[in-house]
């Protein structure tokens, strides 16, 4: 058996020869003694807006704030229909929830694990809303087709981008289409806080505003609360530490199409499927689709291989979710994704020898 260990992801090989620099970052606020929503926050929101390419950036708590902020922030709520990817985390569905809405759910095309606008526009009822679409792995939707549906049929459009950052849609960065988008620094996304963080962004500014209010107890003016806001917002910490790594996150995403390039290039097995290529790919999760995925997960731990998968049960099957009155066989594509699916391991930082093996054992499966 091979010595060689292939971790999901590894921490160390992006933060290590940041050390200095993030060391400094966390000193920095220490010595400041302002915690909460200050300086590195508003320094971090414009750095990222500034990255992204759009006018405002909100940091919230978290990637599940960010999407439940905007969706308070368009007053969507009761009686109100979102519709939703059935193969997401389950983060897309719960702001729905949050907020009073209903999720709607939506089958994915299987050869791209994305909604179409085809299949979305199959779900409009007079209550529909808004269409939350989900970047999934990194991958893009059809963009010009939602913001077509949106147009036409009068629906606000928002992104999950919480698996997007550097992912782009015909040249367009996935975080910049419709309304508004939500962003997760979860330490695992391609974008990583050293704990729970997140952004709302958007060129509406009066939308911005109004989430930095929603998010701070629904006050413009401290203490003066004119909305029933939440708690949410971004601190300091994380804030300076996301501005040191957000300097190294193009070179980050130049590393990770390197390796999927030679997945995609050198990955033959019949057994083995990968979906559609795809350009703009921000390759959060490189996603293969095997009908023998435990026994393949299980040859690749033996071989020192760590995968996951994203996501063994989707949003309909969740128990959570049993009162939307959803039953197994309602979404056949987002249940054969989730029983084939697995994440190969893909991070900065990866070895050649690490990458080869990772594809040999594949390759001999
Ligand atoms: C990570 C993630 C979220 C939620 O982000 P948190 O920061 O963990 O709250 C939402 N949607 C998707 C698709 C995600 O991958």
């Amino acid at each position: 058996m091979s010595m060689i260990q292939v971790p999901y992801a590894d921490f160390g090989k992006m933060h290590d020869p940041l050390r200095p620099a993030l060391d400094a970052a966390w000193k920095r606020v220490m010595d400041r003694e302002w915690f909460i929503a200050g300086e590195e926050d508003r320094a971090f929101e414009e750095a990222f807006a500034a990255w992204l390419g759009v006018k405002a950036c909100v940091g919230v708590g978290n990637g599940l704030d960010a999407l439940r902020l905007i969706l308070m922030a368009l007053d969507i709520g009761p009686g109100d229909e979102v519709l939703v990817p059935a193969n997401t985390f389950i983060a897309s569905a719960l702001a729905v929830s949050y907020v009073g809405a209903r999720p709607v759910l939506v089958d994915p095309d299987p050869e791209t694990a994305l909604i179409t606008p085809a299949e979305a526009a199959k779900h409009i009822t007079p209550r529909t809303k808004a269409v939350m679409v989900v970047q999934l792995y990194g991958r893009v939707a059809d963009m010009d087709g939602f913001e077509a549906l949106a147009r036409d049929r009068n629906l606000i459009l928002m992104e999950d981008a919480a698996q997007a950052h550097g992912a782009t849609w015909r040249g367009r960065k996935a975080g910049t289409f419709g309304t508004a988008a939500g962003f997760s620094f979860y330490p695992g996304k391609n974008l990583g806080a050293l704990g729970d963080a997140g952004a709302v962004v958007t060129d509406d500014p009066a939308l911005a505003r109004k989430v930095r209010a929603l998010g701070n107890y629904g006050a413009y003016e401290k203490y003066h609360h004119e909305l029933a806001g939440v708690n949410s917002r971004l601190d300091e910490l994380q804030a300076a530490l996301l501005t040191v790594k957000l300097a190294h996150l193009d070179a980050w995403m130049a590393e990770r199409r390197r390796i999927a390039a030679v997945y995609e290039a050198e990955i033959r097995n019949g057994k083995i499927r990968l979906l559609r290529p795809d350009e703009g790919n921000g390759y959060h999760v490189f996603p293969v689709f095997c009908g023998e995925r435990d026994a393949l997960n299980r040859t690749l731990a033996e071989a020192g291989i760590h995968c996951q998968i994203h996501y063994p049960v989707p949003v309909h099957l969740q128990r959570a979710y049993a009162d939307l009155g959803y039953h197994p066989g309602d979404f056949p594509a987002a249940e054969a994704l989730a029983e084939t699916e697995l994440s190969l391991p893909l991070y900065p930082g990866m070895t050649e020898a690490q990458i080869a093996h990772v594809v040999d054992t594949l390759n001999r499966f």
